[in-house]
């Protein structure tokens, strides 16, 4: 595993600044990996072994995907809107699946190990740096129920929406007693459409 401050540097790179998000993000990935025994996440034969499951989209998330490779497009990052800062790790050989919680409770100890900063946003990144683990996370041993259709890989189905013809991939659509439909013409849509736009005048660039 690189060190905490290559990886730091990584995460500032890709997130765009360096905030305390970004320190607990790198140590939650970094004891996340441990606790499921990878030393080296992006490496070819490691990457499609595990999974992470992600609690909120905050700064927190981006540090987590820097350090462990997870990404969205391929499946290996998943997330669950709770408005929690807590990610899981799941390993997809074993089962093994650790869930970390970062404690409110270590904003209380801040101060104590950022004992020569009085600035509170220095105080924040140095605090959560010298923090023990323990006073920083909870972690729970955890089950995680992943479907088929939710695994890295080809997609494992394909249905048509009877309503507009959209293909659905991946068990996505939704069994009415009329048929499947896609989840935009169902009620579970986050949009509404307004209008079709015609894009046959826009010069390609
Ligand atoms: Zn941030
Ligand atoms: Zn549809």
């Amino acid at each position: 595993m690189q060190s905490f401050d290559e990886l730091l540097v990584q995460a500032v790179a890709r997130h765009g600044h360096l905030c305390a998000g970004q320190v607990i993000g790198v140590r939650m990935a970094m004891l996340g990996l441990h606790l499921l025994g990878i030393e080296n996440p992006k490496a070819p034969d490691v990457y499609k072994t595990f999974l992470v499951y992600v609690e909120i989209d905050r700064c927190a998330t981006d540090a987590i995907a820097s350090v462990t490779g997870a990404q969205l497009g391929k499946r290996s990052l998943k997330f669950m809107d709770y408005g929690i800062n807590a990610a899981t790790f799941v390993s997809l050989k074993t089962g093994d699946a650790y869930r970390i919680i970062s404690t409110e409770s270590s904003r209380e100890h801040v101060k104590e190990y950022a004992r020569d900063e009085t600035e509170k946003s220095r105080q924040q990144l140095i605090g959560y740096q010298n923090m023990p683990d323990e006073l920083l996370f909870t972690v729970q041993r955890v089950s995680v129920k992943i479907p088929e259709t939710d695994l890295p890989g080809s997609p494992r189905s394909q249905a048509v929406c009877i309503k507009c013809g959209q293909v659905v991939r991946d068990g996505r659509e939704i069994e009415t007693e009329y048929g499947v439909i896609c989840a935009p013409c169902s009620d579970r849509s986050y949009f509404k459409v307004l209008d079709s736009i015609s894009l046959e005048k826009r010069k390609r660039v």
